[in-house]
């Protein structure tokens, strides 16, 4: 008979202290040890694979396991599908492709890893670096064969990569691959249903996961537990539930600097329930504390807003970000987002990043439009730009005069910018200017999983029955994410988590 182990209520928008969270693990699920509770259950309904989450992990692995021949079935928490997914820029990393094969551009899957072992300063649980970097290729290759995605012919190169080597979706988002991944699972018969809301997991005296508790968000009376429903996965259950990033209560245990001060960039629904619902189970947690901060928000708007389609990428290059209180550079602007982050979280105040008029032509169409005296201003000369931000202008005019030499002798001396010999001269008015704070982005930290993609415990044996892909597995990325991995990330892990769990044994 199937026992339920582990704690009824669920964490809503938790104020959590620290030492509730780490003590989440102890409080029941799957440990014999410290089983609380058991009851007989009687399962609502059952599927073979229960998929947790409908970003790009959630999707990955449902369409795997469908294409394997399981019974499929996901569980969104929001009204919306899709998480972060559904919102973000849509630009995935991809080692030795096509695009650079054209433009003459000398890549690898090692000097990907290269690449996120040195943003993520050796942290990494490299095995899985290595997993995602060699599936780089055949991954993007599935988005075009399977899914349908379409793909823009230019690619872009974000802070941290050493070589040009993203893709990005033809949209500039990423809803132009989830909406191709979810219409590939309606084409394959896989219903996601939406405000239902994992709310525990069910393990049996074995501790092998048997399914889930879940919860309709509208009809939940935690009274009278209306409005629960029990779903059992005969193989395997995915938890693709993103990070939490917008859980201030949570993000604050790990990173007590975090406060509801700094302003983050993710969906409402980034708040870790997902992820805490594991760790009850014995999930081992690691790297919760490592929380990236996106080092080209504005504070001049909510969100991630327009801005870091300006300085994420054209104005990081064709441009330079200075100190306002010094008129100095403070960083390399093609730098990854942990240096860029700490460099202007060290001045106390925010940066100031400009282009030219040569510069601001390269910006993709319309965004300049958009953010026109909001968050960005126009300046004819370097003084009117000086004198707005109150930079002191002589200061400032020998910057960037520095920075031009710099550029004129292909070597940036003060802070390597790797692609300093594709830089053009800071000066042709008029200027464009934009004030840069750091927002929360992305949990870099998750629970345990192996190469299988296999939540692991306590005793860093399996968990039976669970996998983990995407935002909320953790180790992956280390002490920092490069821009444009994880998309990656969760289209590999969850892929193979999906075709993992198609092949558990299903179980009576
Ligand atoms: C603004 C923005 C821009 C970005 N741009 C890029 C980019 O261009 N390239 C890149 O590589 N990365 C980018 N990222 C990061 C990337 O988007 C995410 O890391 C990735 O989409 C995470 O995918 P996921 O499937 O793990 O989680 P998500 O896409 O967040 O999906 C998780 C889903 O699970 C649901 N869920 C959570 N808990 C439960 C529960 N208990 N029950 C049911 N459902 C639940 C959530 O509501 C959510 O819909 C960006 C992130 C943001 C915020």
């Amino acid at each position: 008979m199937a026992k339920e182990i582990g704690r009824r209520d669920f964490v809503k928008n938790m104020a959590l202290t620290g030492a509730a969270l780490a003590g989440a693990a102890a409080l029941g699920g799957c440990s014999q040890s410290s089983a609380s509770d058991s009851s007989s259950i009687k399962w609502d309904e059952e599927t073979d694979v229960l998929v947790i989450g409908s970003g790009f992990a959630g999707c990955a692995a449902a369409i795997e396991a469908a294409l394997a021949g399981a019974q499929v079935k996901v569980l969104e928490k929001m009204d919306i599908t899709g998480g972060n997914s559904r919102i973000c820029g849509g630009a995935m990393a991809v080692a030795e492709s096509p695009l650079q094969e054209k433009e003459g551009i000398q890549d690898s899957p090692e000097l990907l890893v290269e690449d996120m072992l040195k943003a993520g300063l050796g942290l990494n649980h490299v095995e899985k670096v290595r997993m995602i970097a060699e599936k780089s290729l055949e991954t993007l290759q599935w988005t075009m064969d399977v899914l349908k995605v379409e793909w823009s012919d230019q690619m872009m190169w974000p802070g941290g990569h050493s070589v040009m080597r993203t893709y990005r979706a033809a949209n500039n988002s990423g809803s132009g691959i989830l909406e191709p991944a979810l219409a590939k699972l309606k084409e394959l018969g896989v219903p996601v249903e939406t405000n239902m809301k994992m709310a525990r997991i069910i393990c049996d005296e074995n501790r092998r996961v048997q399914g889930v508790e879940a919860i309709d968000r509208y009809k939940f009376s935690s009274d009278s537990g209306s409005g629960s429903r029990y779903i059992k996965a005969r193989k395997a259950v995915v938890l693709a539930g993103g990070g939490f990033g917008a859980n201030v209560a949570l993000r604050t245990t790990q990173d007590p600097r975090l406060t509801e001060a700094i302003d983050c960039t993710n969906h409402p629904g980034c708040t870790g329930d997902a992820l805490l619902e594991a760790l009850k189970i014995d999930a081992l947690p690691v790297h919760l504390s490592w929380i990236q901060l996106g080092p080209w928000a504005s504070p001049d708007e909510k969100g991630f807003g327009l801005t870091p389609f300006f300085s994420t990428l054209e104005g990081a290059q064709w441009g330079i970000m200075v100190d306002p209180s010094t008129g100095k550079r403070i960083i390399n602007e093609m730098g990854d987002r942990k240096q860029k982050s700490d460099a202007i979280l060290a001045t106390g105040h925010a940066a100031v990043m400009f282009v030219d008029s040569v510069g601001i032509q390269t910006v993709q169409e319309g965004v300049v439009d958009k953010i026109l005296n909001k968050t960005m201003w126009e300046f004819d000369s370097l003084d009117e730009l000086a004198s707005h931000f109150e930079i002191p202008a002589d200061a400032l005019k020998q910057e960037v005069a520095r920075y031009n030499s710099f550029v004129a002798n292909g070597e940036d001396l003060d802070f390597h910018k790797q692609t300093i010999k594709m830089a053009t001269l800071i000066e042709k008015p008029p200027f464009y200017a934009v004030r840069l704070w750091p927002k929360v982005h992305h949990c870099m930290g998750g629970v345990m999983t192996d190469l299988e993609c296999k939540v692991m415990d306590f005793n860093l044996e399996i968990i039976k029955g669970l996998y983990a892909a995407g935002e909320i597995a953790g180790g992956t990325h280390g002490a920092c994410r490069v821009g444009s991995c994880a998309i990656l990330d969760s289209l590999v892990c969850g892929r193979v988590a999906g075709q993992n769990a198609a092949q558990e044994d299903a179980w009576a």
